[in-house]
């Protein structure tokens, strides 16, 4: 069904001559021979995930309703500016009303919450999504608290934090939600494996961590007081990456054939590539050496667009007339 993964097949992937991985006589882990690792195209996996909505999108439209987000912006930051222009777009093209609303860095907390409370009763408008970062004199916790649940397509509203803990997710966050789906579709195995989860925000790292945990996978959550990260990293099954530091996890802190999920979105800061994209992991290096890894750009990124696309559909279905 999905055309874009470079090569199929069930994880792990097959040693290539066979000879086994080895501990070098300095400690270091190198590879013996080349392991053929699996590149899981996430751009591809989230078109044909958009493609799958539209279906969804004209069944709502015989009932009359067409799904709408909100999506709103505080301040000029560009990178934000340039996430919700291609959200305000990844909508259009699904079918889904996009109610784009750009504010002032200026705007008070009591604005924005009579905006969000605006829209919380606004029957056109079936998913809320707040931009983050807000500007330090807004409380980003009293904003997510004052969206109205099931219009939390980000799914932060502590109820939705509390329902994703409990297993009964209403809204999985968009993020974490890509994670899963690109596992699944890489067709990793979770239960009983050791996955390593870096980062333990509330957005990526611990929904990450439930929802492994869910699959039945032993999660362990690093983070910057993490002592010996590589030790840790160097046990897991599967690595999530999601720190916001280039390339920090280099290719010897990965288990050989171990699948790899780079969350991460950084610009390279020196070097003839400076500027361009990469994520937290030695992309390259582990080539050859992971079962599986998400590229960046192309891996997580879309697939968190197509999930918040996919959240609106939900939160438009259960608005919907015997939705
Ligand atoms: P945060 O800054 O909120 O969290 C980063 C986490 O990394 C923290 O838990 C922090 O630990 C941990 N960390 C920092 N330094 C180290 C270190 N040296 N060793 C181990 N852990 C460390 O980031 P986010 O979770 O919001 O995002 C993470 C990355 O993912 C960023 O690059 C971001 O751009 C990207 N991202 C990508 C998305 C996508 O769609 N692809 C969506 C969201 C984020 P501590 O808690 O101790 O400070």
């Amino acid at each position: 069904m999905f055309g874009g993964v470079s090569q199929r097949g069930a994880w792990p992937a097959t040693i290539g001559r066979g000879k086994p991985a080895s501990i070098a006589d300095n400690g270091s882990f190198f590879e013996a021979s080349q392991m053929k690792t699996q590149v899981i195209d996430g751009a591809a996996l989230a078109r044909s995930i958009r493609a799958g909505l539209g279906a969804r999108v004209t069944a709502l439209a015989g009932k009359n309703a067409r799904p709408g987000l909100a999506v709103i912006l505080v301040g000029e930051d560009p990178a934000s500016q340039v996430y919700v222009r291609n959200k305000s777009r990844a909508c259009e093209e699904a079918g889904i009303a996009s109610f784009q609303h750009s504010l002032p860095a200026s705007t008070s907390q009591q604005q924005l919450l009579t905006l969000v409370g605006t829209l919380n009763r606004n029957p056109a408008v079936h998913g809320i999504l707040v931009q983050l970062p807000l500007p330090k004199h807004i409380s980003a916790d009293a904003i997510i608290r004052a969206i109205a649940p099931e219009k939390d397509v980000d799914g932060f509203h502590p109820e939705n934090v509390g329902l994703l803990a409990t297993g009964n997710a209403r809204f999985v966050p968009c993020t974490p939600a890509g994670v899963m789906r690109l596992l699944a579709h890489a067709g990793v195995e979770l239960a009983g494996k050791h996955a390593v989860v870096v980062g333990r925000s509330n957005i990526v790292g611990k929904p990450v961590a439930l929802l492994l945990l869910e699959k039945h996978a032993t999660v362990t959550i690093c983070h910057s007081r993490t002592p010996d990260l590589g030790a840790v990293i160097r046990q897991a099954d599967v690595v999530v990456a999601a720190v916001g530091k280039p390339r920090m996890i280099g290719a010897e802190m990965v288990k050989s054939g171990a699948a790899v999920i780079d969350v991460g979105i950084n610009r390279i800061p020196d070097g003839p590539n400076a500027g361009k994209l990469c994520g937290d992991v030695d992309y390259a290096g582990l080539l050859g050496k992971a079962g599986c890894i998400t590229p960046v750009p192309g891996g997580v990124g879309p697939m968190t667009i197509a999930l918040l696309l996919e959240n609106t559909v939900r939160a438009a279905e259960f608005a919907a007339p015997n939705g």
